[in-house]
């Protein structure tokens, strides 16, 4: 049994690992930069050890001297959490050949599936629908653009080590080709030092569907339904949850036998998530493996009732999954909103700055992950997650309603956040109907947005008690007049346009 975990991440992410970690009463080993020295993170770990510079390059990616790091401290096992060295095959391999237990699946198995080509040819070979276009990577621009003429547009042209939305390009029009996919190729060698690219049909309106699995080293293999991730802006997810109101009993179980078999073939063990896209008429294709735990992986885990992580610890010991695909339980509804530190005011830019106050929202079916605490930095080092709201009731109608009243009750000053950003999401009229596809966020509902006026005072010039002070008062009203409005007007200042226009 795994005795010590070293944590090769930072923030939420690692907060999160070292909770459970403690629950199994396993020791916890942090790694951290000089950004970092003083984060949550590394004094809720046991352990907390520097590993260099604060820019990701110079430490959350030095697999080598992540790999010293956890040797000199005798920790017998890694956890890398998502990004950074998550999906690195060479990383897993590392870990192996130096005897540590990588918390992730083999290296030959991520080699498999945690390429988008070479995942995209084992689905087809499987029988899992894929989008139509190019199974292998694209070089030249020539050949490159008679091949996007046959697919057809609009069409996507994507990096195949691509990850978080980057390298990847919409093009309308053959006449754009070109310059486009000189960018897909620029920002995929920045972003990934490997310019190789592929072509894709893009799916117009349609619904990001993933479905999450776990392998056991024995040959078992079981999913725990879906998540709909369409809530998306420049194809980031913003707001998840499950169950998705497109999915019935009968299509999950299609579905998830379907990416059951892909995971087999593919000799894939620990947790992982098969993401597809789904078109108006149902029809759903393989878009790419996430060979790691997934930023959304609560709302699964609050719907099951399970523990990812310590399924995943688990799984990496050597132990057979504790439950069959019969065992598994669909409980209720989940939904989790990302909290950012960016301004939405500002086209989204991070913001940066210290946090001087926090209050949290808590209550019966309300979770919050979270790496932040009073008095922390926000840097331009890393993401701009920085916590994840999630949310459960036994309806999609309560999940919402508490994730309303969360959101309202969810108080960041010192930076910007995406908070109302997120509360007027929420309460537009195709979230809470659930008829919202990947192009909803920047064709309906954001366009409108910068005409409207303000109906917020600055926040800059407030303090964390007037806007205390505001949310009780607006609660009171709405108390008093039994209505819910949203928080201080401002779904007015979000609102895009009309419902029926998107229809
Ligand atoms: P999820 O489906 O789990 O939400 P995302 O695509 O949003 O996954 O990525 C999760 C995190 O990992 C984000 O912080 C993102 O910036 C980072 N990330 C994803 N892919 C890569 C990659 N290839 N290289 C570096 N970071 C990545
Ligand atoms: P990443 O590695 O960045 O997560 P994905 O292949 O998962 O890349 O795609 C990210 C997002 O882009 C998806 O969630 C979806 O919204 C959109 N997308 C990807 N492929 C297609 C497609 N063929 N048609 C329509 N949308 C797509
Ligand atoms: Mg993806």
């Amino acid at each position: 049994m795994i005795k010590k975990i070293l944590i090769a991440n930072r923030g939420e992410i690692a907060v999160r690992i070292i909770k459970t970690a403690k629950e199994m009463g396993i020791k916890t080993a942090a790694v951290y930069s000089d950004f970092d020295r003083y984060s949550l993170y590394t004094k809720y770990a046991d352990e907390a050890f520097y590993i260099g510079p604060s820019p990701a390059s110079e430490s959350y990616l030095l697999a080598d001297k992540i790999i010293e790091t956890a040797k000199m401290c005798g920790a017998d096992a890694i956890h890398p959490g998502y990004g950074f060295l998550s999906e690195r095959a060479y990383f897993s391999k590392m870990c192996k050949d130096n005897g540590i237990i990588f918390i992730g699946p083999p290296a030959e198995a991520i080699e498999k599936l945690g390429d988008k080509t070479a995942a995209k040819t084992l689905a087809m070979v499987n029988g899992v629908p894929t989008v139509p276009g190019t199974a292998e990577p694209i070089s030249d621009a020539v050949e490159a653009k008679k091949i996007a003429d046959e697919i057809g547009y609009p069409l996507l042209i994507k990096a195949s080590a691509g990850g978080g939305g980057k390298g990847m390009r919409v093009v309308r029009e053959g006449k754009d080709f070109e310059s486009a996919l000189r960018m897909s190729q620029n920002e995929a060698k920045s972003s990934f030092g490997d310019d190789s690219v592929f072509i894709e049909k893009y799916i117009e309106g349609g619904k990001h569907i993933e479905f999450q699995i776990l392998a056991d080293q024995h040959g078992n293999v079981i999913h725990l339904g879906e998540r709909e991730c369409s809530m998306q802006r420049r194809l980031q997810k913003i707001i998840e949850e499950t169950p998705s109101v497109v999915i019935n009993d009968e299509l999950r179980n299609e579905i998830g036998e379907r990416a059951k078999k892909l995971v087999k073939a593919a000799g894939y063990t620990n947790a992982g998530t098969m993401e597809f896209i789904m078109d108006k008429d149902r029809n759903y294709y393989f878009l790419e493996m996430n060979t790691r735990l997934q930023v959304e992986h609560p709302i699964t885990e609050m719907r099951t009732d399970t523990d990812l992580v310590r399924e995943q610890i688990l799984i990496a010991s050597g132990e057979k999954l504790s439950m069959t695909q019969e065992d598994v339980e669909f409980g209720g509804h989940t939904i989790e909103c990302r909290i950012c530190a960016e301004d939405p005011d500002n086209n989204f830019l991070p913001s940066i700055g210290r946090i001087d106050y926090i209050s949290r929202p808590s209550g019966n079916g309300i979770r919050e992950d979270s790496g932040i605490e009073e008095g922390d930095e926000i840097s331009i080092y890393y993401d701009s997650m920085i916590s994840k709201l999630i949310t459960h009731g036994k309806t999609r109608e309560i999940a919402i309603r508490k994730m309303d009243e969360a959101l309202r009750n969810y108080i960041i000053s010192g930076l910007k956040t995406n908070i109302e950003f997120l509360h007027s999401l929420l309460n537009s009229p195709a979230f809470m109907d659930g008829d919202y596809n990947t192009q909803y966020v920047e064709r309906i509902f954001l366009p409108e947005v910068y005409k409207n006026e303000r109906t917020l005072p600055d926040e800059n010039t407030e303090t964390a008690l007037s806007i205390a002070a505001a949310l009780f008062k607006e609660r009171k009203e709405a108390a008093e007049n039994g209505t819910i409005k949203s928080v201080n007007g401002h779904s007015s200042k979000w609102a895009g346009k009309k419902y029926e226009d998107y229809r």
